[in-house]
C-alpha cells in the first residue's frame, strides 16, 4: 500500500481516537475494514494491480490473475470481467460472480471534460477494430467502452493510448471518475466560463494520486460554465455550475451530493461561489471529506450522497471551510433556467468565434470502430480536428467554417450519424445491459435501438423533447429516474404466464432547474414486446391531454 504521511494536509487521511464501529469512518477513527472490499482496497492499493497486469497476467493469461485483483482492483484501471454469453437475466442473481464472469474485459477510456482530438479518435477506433471485436459504445459520461478486450492486449491498447494522451486510469473503482465537462466549453456563443483549466488541473493533481485512491465509493464530478446546464450536474457527487456572480463576476456555484442507483439524491447547492482558480482546491476539499468521512460499513450506504442526506448543506459547508479550505467561501447566486430543454447541443450551433459546431446522434450511444475512424476522417476534412463526446451519448465535431458545413453534415447523415435527429434519436439512452453487463437482467441495448426506429415510423409528427431512459437492472447507469420515461429492466409474465424480459416504468423525471424523480407507477410494467406499443400510447395520449407548455 501506498505510504500515508502523518501530518495532516488535504492529502491525508483525519485520524481521531476510535470509539466504535459506526460507519467506518476513517475521520472518527474506525479504520479497520468492515467489509470485503474495505480489506482488499487496505490489502493493496488498486493502483498497484497494473504492474501484475504487465509483468504477470498479461503474460501468463486470464487463468493467473488473483481473484481480488479480477472482480476489485482492476477497476481501477477500466476493467471490468463481461458477462458470459447467453446466460439469461433469471440467472443474475442466482449464480456466483465466477459464474458470470468471461475471460474477456469490459475497457473503459476517460474522455475528461469530453475533449478528444481527431488523432485520439483514430487510435480509439483502431483499438476497437483490432483488440475488441469492433466493439465500442459512447457512455452517459463522455467516456468510450471497449468489449471482449482479451488481458494479454492490455498493456499494447495502453501504450497506444497513452501516446496520444488518453487513459483507463481509475475510470472505474473507488476513485475519482472521469470529470464531465461542458462538450461547449471554451466555444459557445452563449457560454458563462470555460471550466476546461479546472478540469486539466484536477487531473493533474487527483487523477492517479495514491491519496485519492481509496475512497468509500465512487466519485463522480462535473464541470460546466455553459448555461444550457449540459452535464447532468444534480445527479454527481460533486458539480461546478457556470454562474454570474453580481460583484465578482463569472464563477461556478458549487452542488455536492447527487447520485441516482437504487437510493437516488439529487445534488444539492453549498451556496457557495467558487471561481475557476479555486476549483481544483474545492475539490480537493470536497473529496477530502469523502474519503475521511465517507461511510464505509455497507457499500449500499457508501456515496456521498448519504453523508450530505445526513449533515445537511449547512454542515457539510461548515467542515469544508473549517477543516479543508481552512477559509470561508463566497455566498453566491444559483444557475439560471436552462436556456433550452434539450442539453444535448444537436444539430448546427454558432460558436462565439464565427465558426459552427456539429452535433450529432448515434443510436443509444452505440457505434463501433470503424465508424469512429471514418468520424475522425470526415471530421478532419471539415473542422480543426477537435471533437467532444456528451453525456447524453452523443458527438460533437468543432471549429467548422460555415462553408464547410453542409458537406460535413451530409457525411455524418452518410454514416447514419443524424444531426438533424428526431427526439427518439436524440432522447434515447441505453446502458451496456445483458449483453455484457454482469449485473443485468434485461437486453437494452438492440431494444432502444429498434424503439427509436419504431417510434420514428409510428409517429414521425412528434416533435416534442423527451427523454427515454432504459437500464438492465435497479442500478441507474442511464439515469431512468431523471427521464420523462425511465424504464428499469427486470423479469416479468406475459400474458400467457410465461416469464419474460419486461422494465417498471418510471414517469415524469426530469433533469434542470425543475429536476426531480419520476414516479414508479405501482403495478406499471411492460413486457419487452409490448415497449413500443405502450411508448406510443404514452406518447399520443400525451399530446392530446397535455395543458399549455406541460412536459
Ligand atoms: Fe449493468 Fe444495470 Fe448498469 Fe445497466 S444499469 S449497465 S444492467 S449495472
Amino acid at each position: 500500500m501506498a505510504a500515508t504521511p502523518e501530518k495532516p494536509t488535504l492529502a491525508t487521511p483525519r485520524r481521531k481516537a476510535g470509539r466504535h464501529r459506526g460507519e467506518g469512518q476513517w475521520a472518527v477513527g474506525h479504520m479497520t475494514p468492515l467489509n470485503a472490499n474495505e480489506q482488499t482496497k487496505r490489502d493493496d492499493d488498486g493502483l498497484n494491480v497494473r504492474t501484475r497486469i504487465e509483468t504477470i497476467y498479461a503474460h501468463r493469461g486470464f487463468d493467473s490473475i488473483d481473484g481480488a485483483d479480477l472482480r476489485g482492483r482492476m477497476r481501477w484501471w477500466g476493467l471490468y470481467t463481461q458477462r458470459k454469453p447467453g446466460i439469461d437475466g433469471g440467472k443474475t442473481a442466482i449464480l456466483e460472480p465466477e459464474e458470470l464472469d468471461d475471460k474477456y474485459f469490459m475497457l473503459r477510456v476517460r474522455i475528461d471534460g469530453g475533449r478528444l482530438t481527431t488523432q485520439q479518435l483514430r487510435v480509439i477506433g483502431e483499438i476497437s477494430q483490432e483488440f475488441a471485436r469492433g466493439t465500442a459504445d459512447l457512455t452517459d459520461r463522455q467516456n468510450v467502452q471497449y468489449h471482449w478486450i482479451r488481458i494479454e492486449d492490455v498493456p499494447e491498447i495502453w501504450r497506444r493510448l497513452e501516446e496520444v494522451g488518453l487513459s483507463t486510469t481509475e475510470a472505474c473503482g473507488d476513485t475519482p471518475r472521469v470529470i464531465l465537462g461542458s462538450p461547449v466549453a471554451g466555444i459557445a456563443e452563449n457560454e458563462i466560463i470555460d471550466g476546461s483549466w479546472a478540469i486539466d488541473e484536477i487531473q493533474r493533481r487527483f487523477i492517479g494520486n495514491p491519496d485519492f485512491s481509496n475512497l468509500p465509493r465512487k466519485f463522480k464530478s462535473a464541470v460546466s460554465g455553459s448555461p444550457q446546464l449540459d452535464v447532468a450536474h444534480e445527479i454527481n457527487d460533486i458539480a461546478f455550475v457556470g454562474v454570474n456572480h453580481p460583484e465578482h463576476g463569472p464563477g461556478f456555484d458549487l452542488w455536492v451530493g447527487g447520485g441516482l442507483s437504487t437510493n437516488p439524491k439529487l445534488g444539492v447547492r453549498l451556496g457557495a461561489w467558487v471561481p475557476l482558480d479555486e476549483v481544483p482546491d474545492v475539490y480537493g476539499g470536497v473529496i477530502g471529506i469523502f474519503r475521511d468521512y465517507g461511510y464505509r460499513r455497507l457499500r449500499t450506504r457508501a456515496r456521498l450522497k448519504f453523508l450530505v442526506a445526513d449533515w445537511g448543506a449547512e454542515k457539510f459547508r461548515q467542515i469544508l471551510e473549517d477543516e479543508y479550505l481552512e477559509r470561508k467561501l463566497i455566498d453566491g447566486p444559483a444557475p439560471k433556467q436552462p436556456t433550452g430543454i434539450w442539453r444535448d447541443h444537436l444539430g448546427v450551433h454558432r460558436q462565439k468565434d464565427g465558426r459552427f459546431y456539429v452535433g450529432f446522434a448515434p443510436r443509444v450511444g452505440r457505434v463501433d470502430g470503424t465508424t469512429l475512424t471514418k468520424i475522425a476522417e470526415v471530421a478532419d476534412a471539415h473542422g480543426s480536428g477537435r471533437l467532444r463526446t456528451t453525456a447524453e451519448q452523443k458527438m460533437i465535431v468543432l471549429d467548422v467554417e460555415e462553408s464547410q458545413v453542409e458537406s460535413l453534415v451530409a457525411g455524418l447523415e452518410g454514416l447514419d450519424l443524424r444531426v438533424n435527429a428526431s427526439p427518439f434519436r436524440r432522447g434515447t439512452m441505453a446502458c451496456t445491459g445483458i449483453e455484457f453487463c454482469k449485473l443485468a437482467i434485461v437486453e437494452t441495448k438492440a431494444r432502444g435501438a429498434s424503439l427509436i426506429d419504431e417510434l420514428e415510423r409510428r409517429i414521425p409528427e412528434f416533435d416534442d423533447p423527451i427523454t427515454i431512459n432504459i437500464n438492465g437492472c435497479p442500478n441507474a447507469c442511464a439515469r431512468i429516474q431523471v427521464a420523462d420515461i425511465g424504464l428499469k429492466g427486470q423479469l416479468m409474465l406475459d400474458d400467457n404466464g410465461n416469464q419474460v424480459e419486461g422494465f417498471q416504468v418510471h414517469l415524469g423525471g426530469a433533469l434542470g432547474l425543475e429536476a426531480g424523480f419520476g414516479r414508479k407507477v405501482r403495478g406499471l410494467k411492460v413486457t419487452s414486446a409490448e415497449l413500443p406499443d405502450y411508448v406510443e400510447r404514452v406518447l399520443k395520449r400525451f399530446q392530446a391531454e397535455r395543458e399549455d407548455g406541460e412536459r
